[in-house]
């Protein structure tokens, strides 16, 4: 017998876009293909796990036949492109956001006919059905070239006022900067990354720098630039210096930001724009910076008499489990009532597009199969995610998805005993530094470090002093402390923030501002 090779599928979801049949159409695969659950990512994006090797090609053909793709889902190339997923149409602006996002993903996709050559093609007609994405089937990509890129490469889009999609944690990220009601541009921001390797002392989680502010006419041209020198000054000798971040550490900001607008020229000739349609150099950023951040959970009003739930989905995971039938819950809302949906970077869940006098019957269903909204769940609950981890991940060292809501049972416990579970602040656990539920920038991070060799309990990092805006990096609090233990280790920090706060001021903010060292002494204050 060989080896039963069991394999991850990731979609690439723009901005996390899905209709209902699409949605459907994953559960579908799932179960019949998968591990019977899809996992919302992120990074706005699903998830399938389990699906082996001889099924392989009828998962991805299948998402590819629904008008979805995996291309460039994972890879040293541009990832799936996030973006504010509420369809909030008061002002028109998050439709604008969303439209550019679309249009990014579209420009940045490869053009090789490879994938298209052994994920679509039918073997036996040779017929390549029409789907998303479609190839130029040129040898030259002019983005890519013909090695790629040294490393994956993340974008997102954001506005000022909700930074739902962590803007700062992406290679490049681009926060719009708008004057009423009106995007007149946007600060880029570059070198933005949550992954880390601690025993190599050059690695090092980011945030994003401010490069420079673009209008947005301008922007596809810049983000080539950005992508052509990373393809072309990205670290290819050692995989762990290969991101945008190390890069721009190597060369100072102000080299890099010369060294993109030396490669403009070649960037608006690839989007068919005039040499010199950009201005150079690239002004200074806009000051408007992050202010603000929304989960966009519960009902709201779109701005066109429609409405949209946000739905929590603890740590993304879309299953039946015993009292809750999610899966079964979605299927008939999307069989039957909703038509659309979007994916969040909470790894939440939007039901979009809902007349006012549905909302009954939706509640409902929702209800009679076990699934609690917004208002169900503590304030620790809804703002925390976690990594799938154990058993899924291979570069896992603890639990993560699995352990993260008993966590969160003892931290809801300290909170409410201190009167502090009206606060929001976000709490993020990962199975191993790599950091793909942005741990770093959380107000709480809880970073997999080791396993007891005896009892399989995990040990883990815990960070603090991010906050929800997503724009503060945090720092290490304790080193090592067993899952069991973080929430009574976390006591003294809970009662000095309760007792010591500034007005107003955030759980992260208040670490951020006394400081870990401080905050690591014995505790004074009476308890
Ligand atoms: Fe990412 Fe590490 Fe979690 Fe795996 S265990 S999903 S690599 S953070």
């Amino acid at each position: 017998l060989g080896k039963a090779y069991s394999f991850m599928v990731r979609n690439r979801i723009p901005g996390g876009k899905m209709t209902a049949a699409q949605f459907l159409g994953e559960l579908d695969i799932a179960d019949e293909l998968g591990n019977g659950t899809i996992r919302i990512t992120t990074r706005q994006s699903i998830q399938l796990h389990g699906v082996v090797k001889n099924n392989l090609w009828d998962v991805i053909h299948r998402i590819n036949a629904m008008k979805l793709s995996t291309q460039s889902a994972c890879g040293d190339v541009t990832r799936n492109v996030c973006c504010c997923p509420a369809p909030l149409r008061h002002d028109g602006l998050r439709d604008q956001l969303q439209q550019l996002a679309d249009e990014i993903a579209d420009h940045v996709r490869p053009r090789t006919g490879a994938y298209h050559e052994i994920w679509i093609k039918d073997p036996e007609t040779g017929r390549r059905e029409q789907v998303v994405g479609a190839p130029d089937d040129s040898e030259h990509d002019p983005i890519y070239g013909e090695a790629y890129l040294p490393r994956k490469f993340k974008i997102a889009l954001a506005l000022c006022s909700d930074n739902c999609i962590d803007v700062y944690d992406n290679d490049l990220g681009l926060l719009g900067v708008t004057e009423g009601d009106t995007l007149i541009g946007f600060n880029v921001l570059v070198g933005g990354g949550m992954g880390t390797t601690p025993s190599k002392k050059q690695c090092f989680p980011a945030l994003a720098k401010r490069l420079a502010f673009v209008q947005t006419q301008h922007l596809r041209a810049v983000i080539t630039a950005v992508i052509m020198v990373q393809r072309d000054l990205g670290n290819r000798a050692d995989r762990s210096q290969a991101r945008l971040k190390y890069t721009i550490a190597d060369m100072g900001l102000p080299a890099f930001k010369t060294k993109v607008e030396q490669y403009l020229d070649q960037a608006e000739s690839i989007c068919g724009m005039p040499r010199g349609t950009v201005p150079r150099p690239l002004p200074d950023p806009h000051p408007d910076d992050v202010t603000g951040h929304d989960d966009h959970m519960g009902w709201h009003e779109q701005g066109d008499g429609k409405w949209f739930l946000g739905l929590p989905i603890e740590n993304g995971r879309v299953k039946d489990e015993g009292d809750l039938r999610l899966k079964t819950a979605l299927r008939e809302l999307f069989r039957h009532h909703v038509s659309n949906c979007r994916l969040t970077a909470q790894q939440n869940l939007l039901l979009c597009d809902i007349a006012p006098e549905q909302r009954p019957t939706i509640k409902s269903i929702l209800a009679d199969h076990g699934v609690v909204t917004v208002e169900q769940i503590s304030n620790a609950r809804r703002f925390s995610f976690a990594c799938p981890a154990l058993p899924t991940c291979g570069l896992a060292v603890t639990e993560s998805e699995r352990a993260l809501p008993g966590v969160i049972d003892d931290l809801e416990a300290e909170l409410n005993d201190l009167g502090l579970s009206a606060e929001q602040f976000s709490i993020r656990m990962t199975g191993c530094p790599n950091g793909c539920a942005r741990p770093y920038n959380a107000d709480v991070g809880l970073v997999g470090r080791s396993m007891d060799g005896k009892t399989g309990e995990g040990r883990y990092t815990v960070f603090l002093g991010g906050n929800l805006r997503g724009n503060q990096m945090a720092a290490i609090y304790k080193d090592q402390v067993p899952r069991s233990e973080i929430a009574v280790t976390l006591r003294p920090v809970f009662l000095r923030f309760k007792q010591e706060r500034a007005a107003g001021e955030s759980f992260g903010d208040f670490c951020d501002r006394i400081g870990v060292e401080e905050l690591s002494r014995p505790c004074e204050v009476a308890d």
